[in-house]
């Protein structure tokens, strides 16, 4: 059932580089913006009035191109926040980790690194104007080791017209404990787009997810969401917070929260932020639609029996057409007490939801 209020996510939206397909809430690092915008986060985190949190993530933006001291100082406050059983993740970028910093990470308790790698093809990487080669992430990896973290997860990047995901024997070799693959979205006013890079064609897209679906699941890593694999136990808990619906505070310029059955979302300007200007943007969540969309995201899918107690009727009586038509398609299945994707299904996300969401009534 539902558990309220107990994750928080932290965006730092600093960057030492800007990667030519982000569109993410973020600008270039600058040690006095930084500073200043450390402290308008402690007095968004002091005005929550959260005693302890189960799971805490820090995203950017990158979090670990931030120096040491502030790093310590953003850490430690937040450390005092950790409920027993936590997890504490954060992200950051191979090239800006030193072994300073992964000092802190361990004093103060996080226990989750999500690295960001996107390629171990040199020609991606200089695609996507990220610094970092294979010998930085091996490095980033080893100095996790040597501080006992050996939770750390990868982000890659497929469907990248003109290059093939051909390096997965070296993502093995690093043995992370859970990967993301995300697919490439040429987002408006981001550089790729402005230079008009081509899009890959979608069964080339489906082709390559296939073979990465398919790899992984050979080397012990399930897929648990249709981006992410991990190897049992390894699931990230702060990420299924936000898929299974659940309520969490989001604090940082562009951040968005969860309570009370409100999202409440921060204007993406990092120059309003910091002159303490907090405008959020409040929107009543439309809750059956987003636990639809969001559990079907999740391999495990809507467990019927959660469907009922939550919104008091039967899934199966209310979406019955729908249902019906897309198990006949071979879209969805009913297992374990639980609406799921099929394989073919959860590649067809998009129109099993639109068939639920808006032919289902
Ligand atoms: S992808 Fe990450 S590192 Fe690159 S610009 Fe965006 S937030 Fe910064």
């Amino acid at each position: 059932m539902k558990k309220i209020n107990s994750s928080l996510y932290v965006h730092v939206p600093f960057c030492d580089h800007i990667c030519s397909y982000c569109d993410f809430c973020k600008m270039f690092y600058d040690e006095k913006v930084v500073d200043n915008y450390l402290g308008c986060l402690f007095e968004e985190l002091n005005n929550l009035n959260v005693s302890k949190l189960k799971t805490i993530y820090i995203g950017g933006g990158t979090p670990s191109c931030l120096s040491v001291d502030q790093l310590d100082r953003l850490l430690s406050k937040l450390n005092k926040y950790l409920d027993d059983d936590y997890e504490f993740s954060i992200e950051v970028n191979p090239e800006s980790v030193c072994e300073d910093k992964i000092k802190l990470f361990r004093k103060y308790g996080i226990n989750r690194v999500s690295i960001g790698v996107q390629s171990f093809d040199d020609g991606v990487l200089k695609l996507l104007n990220r610094k970092h080669n294979f010998e930085d992430v091996k490095n980033c990896v080893s100095l996790l080791s040597k501080y006992d973290i050996n939770n750390y997860s990868m982000d890659f990047i497929y469907g990248i017209k003109g290059f093939k995901v051909d390096y997965l024997d070296k993502v093995f070799s690093l043995k992370p404990k859970h990967l993301s693959f995300y697919s490439l979205i040429l987002e408006d006013n981001t550089l790729l787009k402005i230079n008009n890079y081509e899009e890959e064609e979608q069964d080339k897209v489906r082709e390559e997810y296939d073979y990465i679906y398919n790899e992984l699941k050979k080397y012990g890593y399930n897929r648990y969401e249709v981006s992410n694999f991990c190897l049992k136990g390894y699931e990230c808990k702060h990420n299924l917070v936000y898929w299974h619906n659940e309520e969490y505070y989001a604090i940082g310029a562009g951040a968005s929260s969860y309570v009370n059955g409100v999202r409440y979302t921060s204007s993406k300007s990092i120059t309003k932020y910091v002159k303490g200007i907090v405008n959020k943007e409040k929107e009543v969540a439309d809750r059956e639609k987003e636990e639809i969309m969001l559990r079907l995201r999740l391999d495990e899918g809507i467990n019927l029996n959660d469907y009922k107690s939550i919104f008091n009727g039967d899934f199966l009586i209310k979406y019955e057409r729908v249902v019906e038509e897309l198990v006949s398609k071979g879209l969805v299945e009913i297992k374990d007490n639980c609406l799921k994707t099929t394989y073919e299904g959860m590649m067809l996300l998009d129109s099993v939801l639109i068939k639920l969401m808006w032919g289902g009534e």
